[in-house]
Order: C-alpha cells, then sequence, then structure tokens
C-alpha cells in the first residue's frame, strides 16, 4: 500500500480526526504515487494514522478511516448505509418527501463524494479524483442497498479543471418527478445543475411558505422555482421568478403546471443584475438566492462587493415591513462575513432591518464536528421596518 510520510509533529489534526491533511504537514510520498490513489496516511515515526485519496495539491490526502481498512465496495456499502440508518432517523424520505441528500462528503465520511436521491434515482458527483476513480464501487455498493430500490445511478463529475461530466453508471431514467414537502418538482439529473436539485434549501423553503399569504413575491435566482412554488403553496398573491438559465426556467414552467392549475406567476428569463435595473415595482417578500461568487479564499474580496451591492439593490424593492430572505452559498464566506455583507448593504440603501431567522442547510446536510468547513450554506431573514430614499 502506497504511503503519505507527514513530518515530525504534524499529525495532530489528523488525531483530532479532520479529514484533510495539507501539503504543508507532508514529508514525502512515493515517486510513483497517481492523484487518486488510496493511500495510508503515517506519521514521522511511521505510525499508522488514516486511509486516505491522494491528490497532488494543497490537500494532498482525504481521508477515508482512520483505521486500516480495504477501500472496497463493503467499505462504500457500509458508509452508504449507515448515512441512510441517520436519515431515517430523521425522518427522510417520507410520504411527502422523495428526496434528500443521502450522502454528503465529510459529514458522513466521504470526502468529495455528493448523492443525492430522488426517487428512485441516485443522482452522484465526485468532486476528487478518488472518487471519480471509485465510482464503480460506489455504483455497485448504492445498488447493493435493497431498501433504496434503484432503478437509474447517473455520475456527475467535476474535476480540478472546473470541467463537468456525466453518464449513467445504471438504468437510464434522468428525468424524475419527485417530491419536497407534497410539492412535486420535475428533476432532471442529466441536464441540471449540480445533482439535479438544490436540496439544501428545503426547510428554508418551508419557512418562506409561512411569510408568504396574500404577500406579492420575487424570488430572484429562482432556478427550477424551489422557492416560488412554496410562496405560492403559502398563499402568494403573486410571484414573480427571474432567473438567466433558459432551461431552468422552462423547469419552472413545468413544475408550476405540476402543482397549480392557475396559478399567478410570472417567469422571467434574464439576468438578476439587469433585472433589477430596470425594475420599478416594489414587494413584500423577495428571496435572493445567487450561486457561489467566492469560489476560492482568494475570491472572497470580489464576491463580497459583489453580495453587497446585490443586498443594497434589492432592499430598495422591499415595502415597509418587507421580508427579504438572503442567502451565500459561498464557503469561503464565513456566516460572520454574511452578517457583515449585509449590514454594509443595509447602510447604503438606507434600510432599518432586523434579522428574524438565521438559516443554514437542511439536516440531510450533515456538519462533521471534526470538519467546520463542511457548513457551507448560510442565511438570514430580514425584515425592513422602514426605508427612507
Ligand atoms: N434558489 C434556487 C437555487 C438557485 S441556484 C432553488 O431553490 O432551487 C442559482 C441560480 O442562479 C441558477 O439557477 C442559475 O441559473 C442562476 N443564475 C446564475 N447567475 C445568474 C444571473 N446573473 N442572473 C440570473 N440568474 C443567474
Amino acid at each position: 500500500m502506497p504511503k503519505i510520510v507527514l513530518k515530525k509533529n504534524r499529525e495532530r489534526s489528523v488525531l483530532l480526526k479532520h479529514p484533510w491533511i495539507f501539503s504543508g504537514a507532508v514529508d514525502g510520498f512515493d515517486d510513483d504515487l497517481k492523484n487518486g490513489e488510496v493511500v495510508e496516511v503515517v506519521s514521522a515515526e511511521g505510525k499508522f494514522l488514516a486511509m486516505a485519496h491522494f491528490f497532488k495539491s494543497s490537500i494532498m490526502a482525504r481521508i477515508l478511516a482512520f483505521e486500516k481498512t480495504d477501500i472496497s465496495i463493503d467499505f462504500f456499502f457500509n458508509r452508504i448505509n449507515n448515512a441512510l440508518k441517520a436519515r431515517k432517523s430523521i425522518g427522510l424520505p417520507d410520504e411527502n418527501t422523495s428526496m434528500y441528500r443521502l450522502v454528503h462528503g465529510e459529514g458522513d465520511g466521504l470526502p468529495g463524494l455528493i448523492i443525492d436521491i430522488f426517487d428512485n434515482t441516485a443522482s452522484v458527483q465526485c468532486h476528487t479524483e478518488g472518487m471519480i476513480r471509485s465510482a464503480d464501487f460506489i455504483c455497485r455498493a448504492l445498488q447493493q442497498v435493497d431498501e433504496l430500490k434503484l432503478i437509474s445511478i447517473y455520475q456527475k463529475s467535476t474535476v480540478k479543471s472546473e470541467k463537468v461530466s456525466g453518464k449513467f453508471l445504471y438504468g437510464s431514467s434522468g428525468k424524475i418527478t419527485a417530491l419536497e414537502n407534497g410539492i412535486r418538482f420535475t428533476v432532471d439529473v442529466e441536464h441540471g445543475q449540480k445533482t439535479g436539485f438544490f436540496i439544501d434549501q428545503r426547510e428554508n423553503r418551508k419557512l418562506l411558505s409561512h411569510y408568504t399569504k396574500g404577500k406579492k413575491v420575487l424570488n430572484l435566482f429562482s432556478y427550477s422555482g424551489g422557492f416560488s412554488l412554496y410562496a405560492l403553496k403559502g398563499g402568494a398573491r403573486k410571484v414573480i421568478s427571474v432567473d438567466s438559465s433558459s432551461a431552468a426556467c422552462e423547469w419552472n414552467r413545468e413544475n408550476t403546471v405540476l402543482n397549480f392549475e392557475n396559478a399567478n406567476h410570472e417567469i422571467i428569463c434574464s439576468d438578476v443584475f439587469d433585472y433589477l435595473k430596470s425594475c420599478n415595482e416594489k414587494f413584500d417578500v423577495i428571496i435572493v438566492d445567487p450561486p457561489a461568487f467566492a469560489k476560492q479564499l482568494a475570491a472572497v474580496d470580489n464576491a463580497s462587493i459583489k453580495y453587497k451591492s446585490l443586498n443594497s439593490s434589492v432592499l430598495k424593492l422591499l415595502n415597509t415591513g418587507g421580508i427579504m430572505f438572503t442567502f451565500s452559498c459561498s464557503q469561503a464566506i464565513s456566516k460572520e462575513q454574511f452578517q457583515k455583507i449585509i449590514f454594509k448593504s443595509a447602510i447604503e440603501s438606507r434600510a432599518e432591518l432586523k434579522i428574524i431567522h438565521r438559516m443554514s442547510q437542511s439536516p440531510d446536510h450533515p456538519v462533521s464536528i471534526y470538519h467546520p468547513e463542511g457548513e457551507y450554506l448560510k442565511g438570514l431573514v430580514l425584515q425592513v421596518s422602514s426605508n427612507e430614499h
């Protein structure tokens, strides 16, 4: 078994169960080691510490197990089975919700692997070379979990160059109608963004539905209409959705028809920043759920400016007493930083803002206590008490 050897006294983070080995802690590794190979991580004294996937970069190894074990089909089966037990114990799936995240990377002891379930289809995302190489084991392990009754497994991989490639590992049904809190959504795992649907917002969408009765709602970055449909279900008087992807707008239309006979729902296919420049109406509730503006730490400063100006433009469109659901899914921006950004937006737009809820990712996206970096989604529900401009 190939090894990577740590520098003297650099095993502390592994002993504290942090799943990443940074290159600065590594003394050496076998010359012919290939990206994605399974390695043993050993201390300077030669003591076994962990099994990991190797990748020659700043995060040099991602730990799969803290004990000596074969990284086999059984290994993946056990991890996936444990993840399923954990989901079932928090009530997922149930008769109203047939889509959920089954495996959330480090949170389920499988760094680099995401598996979302949509009814009987699994959408697998491999974010590391190690997981891409393991795709066959993962596929076979998933098929062995009888309870999932899978008829299709689709794999999408994001490699380092950010190029995305996808293929069916099993079956071929890529377009599914799945349920979330009783609302029906068409999910296209092949052509959709990420795994096909943003399951991480489930609880936040549910919260939104409590605030939309009789309200005029604007959903910015609406994708396939997640927040919009909950707003309509909550009794919104009118909903406007805005997204720049024509495919997303089409799915939003399909999903609206799937759930409502005569919804007052306008779907606008446009860049949000252009829409905001020309918008001259006001709203009672606005949702702002942009894509990650900061994909790396180096991008945080520019992203912060972008979040700030976006949110201050949105605040100007809120009626007095209005409510804003605003999010950042950039891992590199902490919740404290995000709150500061919104504070600056409030100053810029001269809004009297109050935080009424703090939001995060749904509980099927668990964060290991040893890996706080796993918490990426943060959001605030804010209420405007007076707006001078
Ligand atoms: N809120 C959604 C998920 C949003 S994902 C849900 O609950 O499902 C982010 C969305 O922003 C994607 O649909 C993407 O197409 C869209 N998007 C990205 N940049 C955009 C831009 N500049 N203007 C409008 N939409 C944009």
